[in-house]
């Protein structure tokens, strides 16, 4: 099969022959139909985040079809052991054994992929591939973001990219109003907010019109989270929900008095999965692609960190 390969972070990724994957019992083969690209793969390629199995082939948000034709997705969260502590307390987005498609276990940026069907998500029908495939780690996760976030009505989304255009759309339908933050003078991304409802956007330098409950930080960028909690109302949340983050300049603790806390979000739980496939069909969460041939996969990820298009990317293999 055709695959593209992270030999070394640091380095482009490169176009492979690999044998054909063979799944073990429990596993399925998967052709792969779609896979989007997420700030993740661009952390590993980057060496931002460690990639404990080299080679490895990235990709993280799967839709794959079985031998059967049925179609799964395939999500971050590939492997637990469900007997340690955070397993049996429902809680297996923390596993102390988990696997994580993409870097512990070869992903979708490829032809063929094997998945461990316990993992793998049932999708909705009647939406093509490649707007689905966002929703696997870009929507899932982003919601359990939204979740962490409470019942905040007025929510700050800073990082306007594959998740907070899903996520927008989910606390719209919600019947929350959304501030959205871009980097300062990104007037094309501030623009796509609001045609996704946001109330308001501007730039991460700007204070929205009202203080906010909660604010869901999805970009990378450690200053975002002072900066955020300084629009807080008392008792609201800042919710980091990026794997990597830069460091986090110190602040006043008058910026965090009343209440004010801060949180980071990390994998998702099947539960997450089931639950976010279910409702974004009802919202129904319309995704934003641009798609990339598999070979252009280095591409793809130097429009992710250039934010050279809105929404998300993904490759067609
Ligand atoms: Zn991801
Ligand atoms: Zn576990």
């Amino acid at each position: 099969m055709q695959a593209i390969v992270l030999e070394r972070p640091g380095e482009r990724l490169k176009p492979a022959t690999l044998p054909d994957p063979t799944p073990r019992p429990g596993q399925l083969l998967l052709e792969v139909a779609a896979c989007a690209v997420c700030r993740t793969d661009l952390h590993l390629r980057d060496g931002e985040i460690d990639a404990p199995k080299l080679p490895v082939v990235l990709g993280h948000q799967i839709v794959g079809r079985a031998p059967d034709g049925r179609r799964y997705g395939v999500p971050w969260l590939g492997f637990t052991d469900g007997t340690c502590h955070y397993c049996q307390t429902g809680r297996e987005n923390l596993c102390i054994n988990a696997g994580f498609t993409g870097r512990d276990i070869d992903g979708g940026f490829a032809e063929l992929t094997v998945a461990d069907e316990r993992f793998c998500l049932p999708l909705p029908d009647g939406v093509p591939d490649e707007q689905l495939a966002p929703l696997l780690c870009g929507g899932l996760i982003g919601y359990r973001a939204l979740r962490m976030a409470g019942d905040a009505a007025r929510l700050g989304l800073y990082g306007f990219g594959s998740a907070a255009h899903q996520i927008c759309q989910v606390a719209v339908h919600q019947g929350r109003t959304v501030f959205a933050f871009t980097r300062p003078g990104d007037v094309r991304t501030q623009e796509f907010a609001q045609s996704l409802g946001a109330a308001w956007a501007g730039g991460s330098d700007e204070a929205p019109p009202e203080p906010i409950d909660a604010a869901i930080i999805f970009a990378s960028a450690g200053p975002l989270v002072p900066a955020a909690l300084k629009e807080l109302a008392p008792g609201g949340t800042v919710v980091c929900a990026g794997i990597h983050m830069s460091d986090i300049p110190a602040f006043p603790y008058e910026d965090l008095w009343h209440e004010r806390s801060i949180r980071s979000v990390a994998n998702l739980t099947r539960d997450d999965g089931h639950e976010f496939l279910a409702l974004a069909p009802e919202v129904p969460v319309v995704t934003t692609v641009t798609t990339y041939p598999l070979a252009q996969a280095e591409q793809a990820l130097a429009d992710l960190r250039a934010g050279a298009f809105e929404g998300t990317a993904v490759l067609l293999a």
